[in-house]
């Protein structure tokens, strides 16, 4: 350390404040990076590393980024899971002898990030605390980029380790900070990291130390006691509330106050979903691809704003489960459709406003630019035009958010009379504020332009006066002002000229006069970017004061646009309004997959019906081969359940449906494989939970379980599992089950609640068609043989097959299979001679003749002979 240069001591002792973070070291015009952080980041960055003398034997290892283009290289770095340390210097140079004082400016971790380039539109970026004891666990959870805060615990649960699961995948953070105790919890360390691939940040205890974070939480939301928060019972909130505002101080280092509100919630106020349900339902992404495309959330997001986008979001994370709340939303909706110019002028207008929850944070931030300003400005023009329009819809929720709509005029005005409407992006350019807002902006304004005029003119006098034509008086940042004679004139240069410059093809000279009138303007632009950016400051400060009121707004705009959205899906899909009630029935008419009827054409996808009541049906078995439409159905009556209980409408020609408190699925396999379980044990254990959680409230979903394993084994395994959900006693819930076990519909008989249903099959000369329709009773094959058929297994595959199912079927000895090669050989040939024909015919397609819908039936009808 003594053989260190001064500046490496000070960039090591800074450093060691952010151990975990990559240090943005301010040097000049760069940011530098050195020894390990330098190694890091010009693998990660793909910069070049360099060494720099640092008093020691060798050179520090050391990379650096342009400070203008930092940015950047921070969003790549945030991207790949680091956290960067900005370190700035603090003193102007120019000012000092010997080192500069550095100091850090802010640390941005995935969680912090509030910059708009690095966040996606309609996305929330969570950063979540949680302080998990014995007892339970409390919760925090922020956007910054938003300043939306929220707080729940969890005590004396049954199982505290799944609901805090549940509620992690619900907000899915970008980063979590949690107490020490939990590093001995290897299990939520082990979620965090594989399963939701999120940063994680354990903090000391002192971080959750109950009176430290009383006084943090009154200081930041302006309270006197945690009465005033509806805190004063919630000791785990308060302790996970706490530490993630320290956290948030410590590492943005200035006052957020646009995180003014903090909102208490129950998580049983929403219905539970865990998280294999929300990834089986793609209620926010595709299971495979992990896209937005192909999920519900896809299919009704309609909103204008990313506001609304955002609010969609969350809305079909949490349903609720009040039904005078889904009724509020689902009468919005009803409204918003009675009148299609209602429709057509909300999404109009909708469209225009900007995203302000982001506009407020940048403000609050202080990294906001005159544009932003003008964006907030042109946002609020719009409001009083969207509260005429509500006005005209029938709803006493719509009315309820058209009163707290504030269009904040004051705001209006100040920015329209201070604001100068053409404002640059930079805030260090001038041209900020409006002419006529501030005599003193007007006055050295007045001077740079009079200043230019004068340059002018003074251009014409020495024209005149030396009688060169082509002298100019011309301006650059290095030499300012200057007369430029080209090299042919410079014997009519006169004397009291004084050279300033010489170029090849010509001299630059000055003169007092030029001189005078330089150090004018000079003054006068850097007085007026001064000036322009203080009262800028001023402006920023006094918007802050509506910061609650632009907020209220923005969140009304939010819910109005996810009604509109709902509304014009609604109306493009054909939904209907269902009818919810606390009761017990599902019953759903006609019903469609939202999603995979997206996929399709609309006469394409077959409705289907389901009816479950609690009198003679809370269980529906349902039998049909592979590829027939089991799993689409099944999973089809959940997605409406979920969508009825997030307000919106429905696929489906009617529907009245008991709130449901939970949605459990299983289906398919799961992500949890990537935390080492075998697919029979992720499979089991996750039917355990469904059947240690679920109430009679519930609606289960279960698809082909016991699959894992013996036949045997599996069909008692699922047998066991109908009779338990049966059971009123022990559940009595609603549940619908998919299954290849023929055995399992004998249950009907045997359990009263049981309904068996199975899905139409037509069988032909050709094979068997799946009419993907569901109809009472059991289906009777199972037609393995035939969908291994038609998914073009060779034709003496399935041959033997049916030779060797007959023998079973008979308890007949099976001898080896016998293929002659030959055979085999002519097999293929067949087949190459089909795809053959196949070609042949689309040579002769006359495209340009067919409709596109033609076009897509002959393709499909080629597909089913391939
Ligand atoms: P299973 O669970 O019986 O194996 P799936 O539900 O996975 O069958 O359905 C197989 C395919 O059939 C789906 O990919 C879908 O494209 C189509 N399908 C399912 N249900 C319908 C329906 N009601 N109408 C039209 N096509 C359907």
């Amino acid at each position: 350390m003594a053989q260190l240069t001064p500046m490496m001591k000070q960039y090591l002792d800074i450093h060691n404040k952010v151990k975990d973070a990559i240090l943005f070291f301010r040097l000049g015009d760069f940011y530098e990076m050195f020894f390990d952080d330098a190694l890091t980041a010009s693998r990660e960055l793909e910069i070049t590393l360099t060494g720099r003398d640092c008093g020691l034997d060798e050179k520090a290892p050391m990379c650096g980024v342009p400070y203008h283009a930092a940015e950047n290289y921070i969003a790549r770095l945030i991207e790949k899971g680091y956290k960067v340390a900005i370190c700035e210097q603090v003193e102007d140079p120019k000012q000092t002898k010997g080192i500069v004082k550095r100091e850090i400016a802010r640390i941005i971790s995935p969680g912090t990030i509030s910059d708009g380039k690095m966040l996606k539109n309609k996305n929330n970026n969570y950063l979540m605390s949680i302080y998990y004891n014995m007892t339970g666990f409390g919760l925090a959870i922020v956007d910054v980029s938003t300043g939306e805060f929220y707080t729940s615990q969890v005590v004396a649960c049954k199982d505290p380790k799944e609901k805090l699961l549940d509620e992690i995948a619900k907000y899915n953070p970008s980063e979590i900070i949690i107490n020490t105790v939990l590093f001995k919890e290897k299990w939520l360390i082990d979620n965090i990291e594989k399963r939701f691939h999120c940063y994680s940040n354990i903090l000391p205890n002192k971080y959750f130390n109950l009176e430290r974070c009383q006084e943090i939480l009154e200081d930041q939301f302006k309270v006197y006691s945690m009465t005033s928060l509806g805190l004063q019972d919630d000791e785990l909130s308060i302790k996970a509330s706490g530490a993630l505002i320290t956290y948030l101080n410590e590492t943005q280092m200035r006052v957020l106050t646009h995180i003014d509100k903090i909102k208490k919630y129950l998580v049983d106020d929403y219905m539970a979903i865990d998280i294999s349900t929300r990834r089986n339902l793609e209620l926010t992404e595709n299971m495979r691809t992990s896209e937005r495309k192909g999920s519900l959330l896809d299919v009704l997001d309609h909103t204008q704003t990313s506001m609304g986008g955002r609010k969609m979001k969350s809305w079909i994370n949490q349903p609720l489960v009040d039904v005078d709340q889904i009724n509020g939303r689902l009468g919005a909706i009803e409204a918003i459709l009675e009148n299609m110019s209602i429709q057509i002028s909300l999404g109009e207008n909708l469209k225009k406003i900007y995203d302000l929850e982001r506009l407020i944070s940048k403000i609050s931030f202080g990294n906001c630019n005159g544009r932003d300003f003008l964006s907030l400005k042109y946002s609020l023009d719009i409001i009083p035009k969207v509260k005429g329009i509500l006005l005209k819809c029938n709803s006493d929720y719509i009315e309820k958010l058209n009163n707290d709509l504030d269009p904040i005029s004051e705001v209006v005005q100040l920015i329209e009379k201070s604001i100068h409407p053409e404002t640059p992006v930079s805030v260090k350019d001038g041209n900020l504020i409006r002419d006529g807002y501030n005599d003193e902006v007007d006055y050295y304004r007045n001077i740079t332009v009079s200043g230019k005029d004068l340059i002018i003119n003074l251009e014409i006098q020495e024209r005149e006066k030396t009688g060169i034509k082509s002298l100019k008086i011309k301006y650059n940042k290095i030499f300012g002002y200057y007369i430029d004679v080209t090299k042919s004139n410079l014997h009519s240069v006169p004397n009291h000229y004084i050279r300033k410059q010489t170029l090849a093809n010509s001299e630059r000279y000055y003169t007092d006069e030029l001189k005078d009138i330089e150090s004018k303007i000079l003054n006068a632009e850097d007085k007026i970017i001064n000036l322009e950016y203080e009262i800028f400051q001023s402006i920023r400060k006094e918007v802050l004061n509506y910061v609650q009121r632009i907020k209220q707004t923005a969140e009304n705009i939010s819910v109005i646009d996810v009604l509109y959205s709902f509304a014009i899906v609604s109306y493009k899909n054909n939904y209907i309004k269902p009818i919810i009630n606390s009761g017990d029935e599902i019953i759903i008419s006609e019903g469609r997959h939202p999603v995979v009827e997206n996929m399709l054409s609309e006469q394409e996808f077959v409705p289907n019906s389901c009816e479950l009541n609690c009198v003679d049906a809370t269980m529906l078995v349902i039998t049909g081969p592979n590829m027939a439409g089991k799993s689409t159905f099944i999973r089809q009556v959940a997605i409406i359940t979920l969508m009825a209980q997030i307000g919106c409408y429905v696929p489906a020609q009617e529907a009245i449906l008991g709130v449901v408190d939970r949605i459990f699925t299983r289906v398919g396999a799961s992500d949890d494989l990537a935390l080492g379980h075998s697919t029979f044990m992720v499979e089991m254990s996750e039917v355990s939970n469904i059947l240690k959680n679920a109430t009679s409230k519930s609606l289960i979903i279960l698809d082909e379980i016991g699959r894992g394993t013996s036949t045997f084994d599996g069909l008692s395994i699922a047998w066991s599992v109908v009779e338990y959900l049966h059971n009123k006693e022990i559940l009595g819930a609603k549940a619908l089950f998919a299954t290849h076990y023929h055995e399992l519909t004998q249950l009907e008989n045997i359990l009263s609640g049981v309904k068996n249903y199975c899905i139409k099959v037509q069988e032909s000369e050709e094979g068997v068609i799946f009419l993907r329709k569901i109809i009472p009773g059991s289906a009777d094959q199972s037609y393995g043989i035939e969908v291994a058929k038609l998914a073009g297994l060779p034709d003496q595959v399935v041959k033997r097959a049916r030779e060797i199912l007959s023998k079973l079927e008979n308890n007949e000895e099976i001898v080896e299979g016998y293929l002659p090669k030959t055979n085999l050989e002519n097999e293929i040939n067949l087949f190459n001679y089909s795809d053959k024909l196949i070609i042949e015919e689309l040579k002769k397609l006359p495209i340009d003749d067919m409709t596109p819908m033609e076009v897509m039936n002959y393709i499909y009808e080629l597909k089913k002979r391939l």
